[in-house]
Order: C-alpha cells, then structure tokens, then sequence
C-alpha cells in the first residue's frame, strides 16, 4: 500500500439496514459482510460518497522415510492380493524389504490412529480419542521430537486438515506443512483435503532444497509425507478416473501409488535409497460394504483395522514376509532403535528389528477402540483387543471372532469360548481403564479455522461441544447397520450437491434415532444448502428437543434465522452457542456480525474484544473491526484494520474486497482494482459464483475510468 493515499475524507452513511437486506437477498454468510458491503457499493458506483455500504546421540547416520497413505486397505495392494488393481511402486518397496502381512491399526479414524503411528502408544496416552476436540499430549515423546533433538532435520507433508498442526501432531518437526488454501477451489465436494500430486510436489521441494546436490551440508532427515487420495470422496486425476471409471476407490489408490513411485525415484536418483529406512503403511482401512459399513470408524472390523505396513532399507532383509502381527504402536519404537536412541518410557510399542533378527517380540495383543459412533451418533464406543487367533470387541453385545477360520469376521463364538472371552476381555480392560472408570469425555478447543475444515471433510460434530459419556451407553452400532448405510448414502448425495435427494432418506430415519445428531446436522446442512433457512430452523429445533444439541446446533441455527429474518431470534440462538463454547471463537464473531447487522455496536465491540483478549491475532475480529469502521466513515481505521485481518489470517478473503471497496470510494482505482483482482486470485469461483461477474465488471469499469 503505497503512503500518503488519503482515506480521511471517506464518509459513508449508517448503511446496516441495506447490507442486512442484501445480505438476506443473497443469503450470505454472516461473515459475508465484505460481499455485502460491495455489492451494496456495486450498485451506486456513480455516487462514491454514498457507498454502502532428552538428548541423545544418533549413532546412526541415516534418514527416516515414513509415508502414510491413508483409507488403504492392504487388499487393494497387488503385493497383498495378486488381484487387486497393480500398484508397482509399493510393491517395488516391499519386494526389496519386509512385508507385515497382520498389521493393525489401534483406531479406524484419522487422528488418533497417526497420533498412535506417531507415538507408539494408545489413545488414553497420546490424548487424541477422536477426530477433532483432542490434542496430543504435550509430554508423550513423538517420532519428530526424538529425531529433532537428535539433531536430524525434521519435516512433515500431510495431506487433509483431520491432521492440522492444531492437534499437536506438528510437535518435533521443523517444518509441518498443512497448508489447504491453494488447493480449496480445485477439489469438488471437498476443500480441507490436498491432493497426493501437491504432496509430492511438496515433499520433493523440500527435499531439493535440503538434500538435493547444491546442499553438500545437509544433515540427515527424518520425513513424513501423507497421502489422503484414498479417503472419500474417491475423485482421482486423470488418466485414474477414466481408467477406474467402475471403481474409484481404485483409482485413487493407483494413482498415490504413482505418487509415491515420484517420491521414491528422487530417493534413488540421489543417491538417498540405501541409508533411508522407508516405512510405508495406512492409518486405517475402509470398510466398502463390508459390514454395512462403506466408509470407516464405526467398527473395528479387520475391514478397516486390518492396514498395510512395508519397511524397507538398512538392517532390513529384502524379501521378506512376517506373519506376525504387529501394530501400529509398533513403528515409533522401530524407528527410534534403529536410529539407536531410546523411544521413552511413556511408549507401549515394541521394536520390529529383533523380529526381523528371528527373536522374540510380544506384540500379539493389539488394544483397538473407536469413540466415534458415540461422538457422531449418539451410539455405543467400541473397544476391542486383536491377536493372531481372535478377535473380542466389548459392545453392549460382545463378539469374538475365530479369525484363523472366520477371516471375514462372521461367526460371533462367543457363546462358544465364553473363557477366551473372559481373558481377551480382561486385557481391554488393562490398555482402557476398569469400567467403573469410564466417565465424561474431555474435548479440548479446536480452532475454528480447523474446525471448518473438518466439516467440509464430512466430520459435522467434530469439536463441537457437548457432554459425552464414554459409558457404553447408547444402541449398539451393529444394531444400526442399515441407518448407518443410510447416512453413508446421504454423505455421498451431498458430497455431489444432491441435496434434495438425501432429505427424504435422512427424514426417514429421524424418527427410528431421534437422539442421533448426525441426522439432524445433515438435515439442517441439506435444507440450508437448498436455501429453506425455516426448514433448517426447524430441524435444529427438533434435535434440541431431543437432547441431540451441541453448539454447532445453536450457530447454525443463528445463521439461519438472520437469513429467514429473525434478527433477535438470532442473536439469541448466537449467544447461546458462545455461551456454549466460549473457546470456540467463531462463535463469538458469528455473534458480533450479529450485534454489527443488528445496529448493536457496544455488544458488537465488547464481542470484538473479549475475541482479540484471547487471541490478539484473530484475523476475522480484525475484519469485523474493519467493517464497522467503513460504517462509521473512518477509513483510515478501517484500512489499519483491514490490513491487520490480512496480515494475521492469510486465508482470509474479505478485507481485500472490504479494501478494494474503500480504495475505490476514495478515489484510487488502480489500487482497488489490484484488491480486487487480489480477492479474486484468493477466493474459490465456485463458492462465490455470484459475486465474481460483479466484482470482473467493477474491474472492467475503473480500468476504463483510468
Ligand atoms: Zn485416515
């Protein structure tokens, strides 16, 4: 911004009435302040005066490679499964190392599994029980953080938002990048998610840059890439898609495993292969039918805690196939004796490298449990405890499975073996605590940022806040098979924008699971979509009744009723939601748009800063504060604003546009036309469609005007 622009002459009107309306009209976002006050301005361009508007030492001089590949069933995998689609690359890997044919992961989701990879400990240690809400637990050592204080360089790629470096999982690693915002417009259904070809991109940058031949310095690594392609929606590249056009979930396995080929040639070609121990494995599987079940994290099936893991590199015999089981707990401790250091005493792991060496490693008893149809769904959690031999889940109806004879997992013995079932029982109980001990789940705050992107990944109750009881209580989830389908059926309809055709299927179940609050967030999400902002109201209120709330409900229960034009309602529902959850600030800023659209100004700014008290570079807080200075008519507060919002939350849109507005109404249209056109390299087509023709045909005017 260059100095000396004025901006002191800028006068404007009390404009709240007009940007409400507008913002009515259009139903925008509450946050969609800017769009309003632009558009507002848009129409009286004529009238610039009238706007509206422990330290140890690596004997070992050697790279860690580990690359997650997540969703991926080691039967779509041909060095599993002859006739799975051909995925030479990893098969390259285990070909020319060790492949463990009955690895588990110990939670079908996300986070907690990779916080369990990262670890090598269970959930009640590392802290990460669910997606979302949970936090790594500052004291338990990571894979990053003993590589770090050894003194490697420590680096991460990780592929969707469900691994943000809000949970802690950054903890250790120099550079943790998770950055979502370039790859936004590009993905359909989907923002929170980077494509496996950006990882790679990415991955291969960095190791350019560290480890490529112009750096004779470069100190030994240790690298996470992980690649999220596999996990629904199945959407992979061409030629993937048109050759996988029956089986897309195929597809986007063949094509991360092209991905991973990239990675692994740059590996080869310089010269890294033969001192890098590379690990390949999945956090979990994907259930495709199996079960009832299409998707993952509902059961604890082999389906999806059944995962491949590959290691190939030093002190690796190549070739081999070990028919042990072992878990992903398994891989922090491997890693850490292989770079000879210690992997902490909280660890419950154990090293694979004995293993490999012929010697006895216990690793047959592996702990599994899954929070989340209790946290989605209002069912029952499931815990359950894996060996070569069987398998015992602890539901309201127990099943233990024979899985020598019953791989499919299909006979529940437990009649039969009720001895056996007593003991693998026993050993739940000694990883999760005695029952008696099960109490009131802690959720710990989620940004908003994050928890945006979760919802844009489908994970609507993630972070929200409400009090759960991990107690077994709630129907148990295999009594719910054909709802679940339905649900899953519904996700997929939304996920291609066919919202009209999943509300009849959701309303069908409503009364069959009237506490369950994936359904009414679907609903609420279906009808909003469709811009029936009372049926959405509806819902909500519907699932308060019915004791299926949580704060999410309350907020987008607010936005809606500013949209069928219930200010007061709205603020009301707003407050309810930042009364909620006050550590969750989109809370508090959906509530001081609010106040701001309500003509509320010292609620407004009492909001504003009790957001900035706890955290001075909230960036939204910033835009607001931008806003209301346009409406006052002080525009240089508002450019100190505007540009502050930008400066603390680079992913933020509006100000540009708020600028571009301000730049304009005082009379520098070269610098609104360069916000403008910034705005618009920023922000998605797609999801501002109506907006973008406006702001193409303000640019086209001043460019003729100057
Ligand atoms: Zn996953």
């Amino acid at each position: 911004m260059p100095e000396g622009l004025s901006y002191r002459n800028y006068r404007m009107r009390p404009t709240g009435k007009a940007v409400f309306e507008l913002i009515l009209r259009l139903g925008l976002s509450l946050t969609g302040l800017a769009i309003a006050l632009f558009l507002s301005g848009c129409s009286r361009t004529g009238q610039p005066s009238e706007g509206k508007s422990s330290l140890q030492l690596v004997r070992r001089h050697a790279n860690v490679l580990l690359i997650t590949v997540d969703t991926l069933r080691a039967d779509h995998l041909s060095c599993y499964n002859p006739r799975s689609v051909p995925t030479p690359h990893i098969d390259g890997l285990a070909s020319r190392g060790v492949r463990f044919v009955q690895a588990v992961a110990q939670v079908p989701l996300t986070t907690p599994s990779h916080a369990s990879i990262l670890t090598g400990t269970y959930p009640q240690v590392h802290k990460v029980r669910d997606i979302g809400g949970f936090v790594l637990d500052k004291f338990v050592p990571t894979l990053a953080t003993l590589a770090h204080e050894a003194g490697l360089e420590t680096a991460a790629f990780v592929g969707a938002a469900v691994l943000s470096h809000h949970y802690g999982l950054n903890r250790g690693f120099d550079t943790y990048n998770d950055d979502i915002g370039a790859q936004r417009a590009e993905l359909p259904g989907v923002v929170a998610e980077i494509r496996g070809d950006a990882v790679t991109g990415r991955a291969l940058e960095w190791l350019e840059r560290h480890q490529g031949s112009n750096n004779p310095s470069s100190k030994n690594f240790f690298l996470w890439v992980h690649y999220y392609d596999p996990h629904f929606p199945y959407d992979p590249p061409l030629p993937f898609k048109a050759k996988y056009a029956r089986d897309l979930y195929s597809g986007e396995v063949a094509f991360t495993d092209a991905e991973v080929g990239r990675l692994l040639q740059w590996l080869e070609s310089h010269g890294l292969s033969e001192n890098t121990l590379i690990v390949l494995m999945a956090d979990h599987g994907e259930s495709l039918g199996d079960h009832g079940e299409f998707t993952h994290g509902v059961f604890l099936y082999d389906a999806t805690m059944h995962i491949p893991l590959i290691m190939r590199g030093p002190e690796i015999p190549p070739g081999q196939a070990v028919d042990q089981q072992v878990r992903s707990i398994d891989v922090m401790p491997t890693l850490a004796d292989f770079l000879h250091m210690s992997a902490g005493d909280k660890v419950q792991g154990r090293s694979l490298l004995p293993l490999l060496k012929g010697q006895e490693v216990a690793t047959h008893y592996s702990y599994m449990e899954t929070l989340y149809p209790k946290t989605s769904m209002g069912w029952s959690e499931l815990r359950g405890i894996r060996t070569e031999q069987w398998k015992m889940i602890v539901a309201p109806q127990p099943e233990l499975y024979q899985l020598q004879e019953d791989r499919l997992e299909q006979q529940n013995v437990k009649v039969r073996y009720p001895a056996d079932a007593d003991h693998l029982e026993k050993k739940i109980w000694e990883v999760a605590g005695p029952p008696g001990s099960l109490g009131k789940l802690e959720q710990q705050m989620v940004d908003d940022k994050t928890l945006r992107q979760l919802q844009s990944l489908g994970y609507a109750s993630a972070g929200a806040r409400r009090d759960l009881r991990i107690d077994m209580s709630g129907p148990d989830p295999k009594d719910r098979v054909a709802m679940l389908g339905i649900l899953e059926k519904s996700a997929e309809l939304m996920t291609h924008d066919r919202f009209q055709a999943a509300i009849p299927m959701l309303k069908g179940i409503q009364a069959e699971d009237p506490a369950n609050p994936a359904i009414y967030q679907k609903l609420g999400v279906c009808f909003e979509r469709l811009a029936q902002y009372q049926k959405a109201i509806d819902v909500y209120q519907t699932a308060i009744k019915h004791h299926a709330e949580n704060d999410q409900t309350y907020a987008s229960m607010g936005n809606d009723l500013i949209r069928a034009r219930k200010p007061l309602e709205a603020a009301d529902a707003l407050e309810k939601a930042a009364g909620m959850n006050p550590t969750n600030l989109q809370n508090l800023t959906n509530l001081a748009s609010a106040y701001l659209q309500l003509g509320r100004f010292v609620d407004c700014e009492k909001t504003l800063n009790t957001i900035l008290k706890r955290d001075d570079h909230y960036g939204q807080a910033y835009n607001i504060l931008g806003i209301r200075a346009i409406r006052r008519g002080d525009g240089i507060a508002a450019r100190k604003y505007l540009e502050k919002a930008i400066e603390c939350d680079a992913d933020l849109t509006e100000p540009y546009l708020s600028l571009a507005f301000l730049a304009e109404k005082t009379g520098h249209p070269q610098l609104a036309i360069s916000y403008y056109k910034k705005y618009l390299e920023r922000t998605p087509p797609k999801e501002h469609r109506d907006i973008v023709t406006k702001i193409k045909a303000a640019i086209a005017k001043l460019e003729g005007r100057s």
